[in-house]
């Protein structure tokens, strides 16, 4: 299975279909991250951009975008390094996000946010093989759950190692009929022309994004009138006054249910808030830290927007709906 790129269009193909050189199953247009041009056979007609694809994965960041990200990436990795223990089997990746031997909090707390996302978010809202980006995929885990739920997902991500990052999901390739399409881009110019996408998810990631609006600006825009922007497993800070910092990765930009809130109004769209239940260990632990009078820990709840159709007016709500 590999990820092709011509006549400026990705695509998927499946074992069967690269054998018997047939056509593709899912194809996405994409424009050129540096202009916004047009790409033909990969190449951007206006700048001359040249989206390469090697051993599967494209590669839609620009040389200046690759060096602008580099400490980004080095501090990311290097995190990364020290938290985990190489290599890892094919079992490890396909068990996520339920790990239930040795896994950590995070990993119990991400499968319920994930079966959350799924059963209530996504399961009601989108037709079966939607097409759905997932934003700051990382390893793949969840482009590899939405195929399995049916879906055709289409991973970005910056990382580029085997672990952490899109080469990571070479562990899925041979579980899945169609490998989904790895594109390294970034959050803030994704190579995807307007109004193709379903859904757009951002699972752990927005909080690393430059600029949390330009980046849900771009979601928005990739995808189709009535499409899904969602932001998921992304801790939301009862208040910026809160100083506790992420231990697991660069320093992140402070979200918060009001400076959500406010991102909302500016972008014209309607949240509805998804809390996934994290169990008697999770609240335990909020209580303690309220007893202790210590900084109250994020909460994970999901957002989700619908992109609203122009010329339709905004999809300004006065409140959020909490379900
Ligand atoms: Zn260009």
């Amino acid at each position: 299975m590999r990820t092709t790129a011509s006549s400026g269009k990705l695509a998927t193909k499946s074992r069967e279909e690269i054998n018997a050189s047939g056509s593709v199953s899912l194809e996405i247009e994409l424009k050129c991250p540096r202009c916004g041009g047009a790409v033909q056979h990969q190449t951007c007609s206006d700048c001359a951009f040249h989206i390469r694809t090697v051993q599967g994965i494209v590669h839609a960041l620009p040389p200046e975008r690759v060096a602008y990200y580099a400490r980004f990436v080095e501090e990311y990795e290097r995190i990364c390094r020290e938290q985990s223990s190489p290599p890892r089997s094919d079992k490890y990746y396909l068990d996520l996000p339920y790990r239930s031997s040795g896994s950590s909090a995070d990993w119990a707390s991400r499968g319920r946010s994930f079966d959350c996302l799924l059963w209530r978010v996504l399961k009601p809202a989108l037709p079966r093989n939607a097409r759905i980006l997932d934003i700051g995929a990382g390893n793949c885990w969840l482009s590899y759950r939405l195929a399995l739920a049916g879906y055709n997902p289409c991973a970005v991500d910056l990382l580029m190692n085997d672990q952490h990052g899109l080469k990571a999901a070479e562990h899925y390739q041979n579980y899945l009929p169609e490998f989904f399409p790895r594109i390294r881009a970034d959050m803030g110019q994704l190579p995807f022309r307007d109004g193709q996408f379903h859904a757009a998810i951002f699972n752990a990631s927005i909080q690393y994004a430059d600029d949390v609006e330009v980046a849900l600006r771009e979601a928005l825009r990739c995808c189709m009138a009535s499409g899904l922007v969602i932001i998921s497993d992304t801790p939301i800070h009862p208040s910026a006054k809160n100083t506790r910092r992420s231990t697991t990765g660069p320093p992140a930009p402070f979200l918060t249910d009001e400076s959500i809130n406010k991102l909302g109004l500016r972008l014209k769209i309607c949240w509805t808030v998804h809390s996934a239940q994290f169990g008697s260990k999770w609240t335990l632990r909020r209580m303690y830290a309220m007893l202790r009078n210590r900084p109250e820990p994020p909460e994970f709840p999901i957002y989700a927007a619908r992109k609203v159709p122009q010329g339709t007016g905004s999809g300004i709500c006065k409140g959020m709906t909490i379900r």
